[in-house]
């Protein structure tokens, strides 16, 4: 919590960490709220801005706190109104946030690591290796900065972000508790105030932490599965080695169990032409998920230099996504890129993340948007 300026980082607290500090201050715990409203909802990193806070107590959280969100290198507002961020965090690595408006609603893609240790053979983040955890204030900062960009939340009548999604860089099950601790800043009231049903943990399968999670939260959780057996699995996503999809499925179907009615699993489905998009691998994956209420997300690959995969065709995409639909599942279908905001990536976006990154992401957080847009019942649930 504590950094190089040897201040306490206010921006990462949770309510409750934030009443036990106002605590040891020797100060009253209703404190956290009102600091929390200056923060959250107005954007302030300044203690004197805060003007229901006398001036003894913001003189001692000047000496003894700050309120600090990642550095932003860099902001995009493209024509679309799609907006994307690069910030830099502690460990001198920058991640991206991006903020896509769609049907009167808008999602936030947020990263959790920088870098990604999971090495997942059709992902470019994988490829770049495992840099950093970010700490909850560089995951909530990301929110803190896009909301600021929006204006304070009382001249918002609408409010800008409606959604979140954990799906930018990094595996947000492996930097769990600082996740956890940006996730229920974004659904309290005093701090984005956004439905659990609309902040989304995209996982690639990290069983123990999906049991815990159950246990702390109830956000909605979305499977990156990409292959309907272990044998292919194994390949694209080397975590199934450790945890197959024996053990995977039940964990998530627990998950979603807990979550009580009418939630559903985000199934995320990375195409890749002649390798997990015939036929046979529809037909196995409406076996594997037929007690899975879930919705699906096929998701077309987005090529990258030398990653050795091909998007489908997009007659090989429409057979897939009509096996699985006449099956009875709800599935989407994203392929439009980003492309204008490919076009106003900087250079600096360029040492940390290619264009190609950028657009999958796009790619990804756009179909989720979409498929959270309708929340119909899916066929398949028995
Ligand atoms: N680590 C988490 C969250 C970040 S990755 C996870 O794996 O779920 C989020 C999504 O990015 C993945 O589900 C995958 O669908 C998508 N993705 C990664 N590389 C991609 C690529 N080259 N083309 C299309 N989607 C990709
Ligand atoms: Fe990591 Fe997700 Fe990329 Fe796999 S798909 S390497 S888990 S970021």
């Amino acid at each position: 919590m504590t950094d190089t300026t040897g201040k306490i980082n206010l921006l990462g607290l949770t309510q409750a960490k934030l009443e036990a500090f106002f605590e040891e201050l020797g100060e009253k715990r209703f404190r956290a709220g009102q600091v929390m409203k200056w923060i959250h909802h107005f954007g302030v990193d300044n203690f004197d801005d805060m003007t229901n806070v006398g001036k003894a107590l913001r003189d001692k959280l000047k000496a003894c706190a700050e309120i600090r969100g990642p550095e932003v290198v860099s902001e995009d507002i493209s024509k679309d109104g799609t907006r994307k961020w690069v910030v830099r965090v502690a460990s001198g690595s920058c991640v991206e946030t991006v903020y896509i408006p769609q049907n009167g609603r808008g999602t936030l893609c947020v990263s959790s690591q920088a870098g990604c240790a999971l090495d997942c053979s059709f992902c470019s983040t994988g490829k770049q290796g495992f840099n950093s955890d970010l700490t909850a204030a560089e995951i909530i900062g990301q929110v803190w900065i896009a909301n600021k960009s929006f204006g304070t939340v009382p001249a918002k009548v609408d409010r800008a972000i409606t959604n979140v999604v954990m799906m930018g860089m990094g595996e947000p099950l492996l930097n769990f508790d600082n996740v956890v601790d940006a996730m229920t800043l974004m659904m309290d009231d005093l701090g984005y105030g956004i439905s659990k049903r609309k902040v989304t943990l995209s996982t690639s399968g990290v069983v123990p932490m999906i049991e815990k999670l159950g246990q702390v939260t109830d956000v909605a959780l979305a499977l990156s599965l990409h292959a309907p057996n272990d044998e292919l699995r194994n390949q694209l996503v080397p975590l199934n080695k450790k945890y197959p999809l024996s053990v995977l499925l039940p964990a998530c179907n627990a998950y979603i169990a807990g979550l009580g009615e009418k939630r559903f699993l985000t199934i995320e489905y990375t195409l890749l032409k002649d390798v997990n998009d015939q036929p046979e691998h529809a037909r196995q994956m409406i076996e594997l998920l037929r007690e899975t209420p879930c919705k699906i997300n096929l998701i077309p690959f987005n090529p990258f230099p030398y990653s050795g995969y091909e998007r489908p065709s997009n007659n090989a995409i429409r057979r897939f996504q009509d096996l699985l639909h006449n099956a009875g599942y709800n599935v989407t279908v994203r392929t439009t890129r980003g492309e204008d905001i490919d076009a106003a990536c900087g250079q600096l976006v360029g040492q940390v993340m290619d264009r190609t990154r950028r657009s999958e992401r796009y790619i990804a957080v756009r179909q989720l948007a979409d498929e959270q847009a309708g929340v119909t019942v899916p066929t398949n649930r028995r």
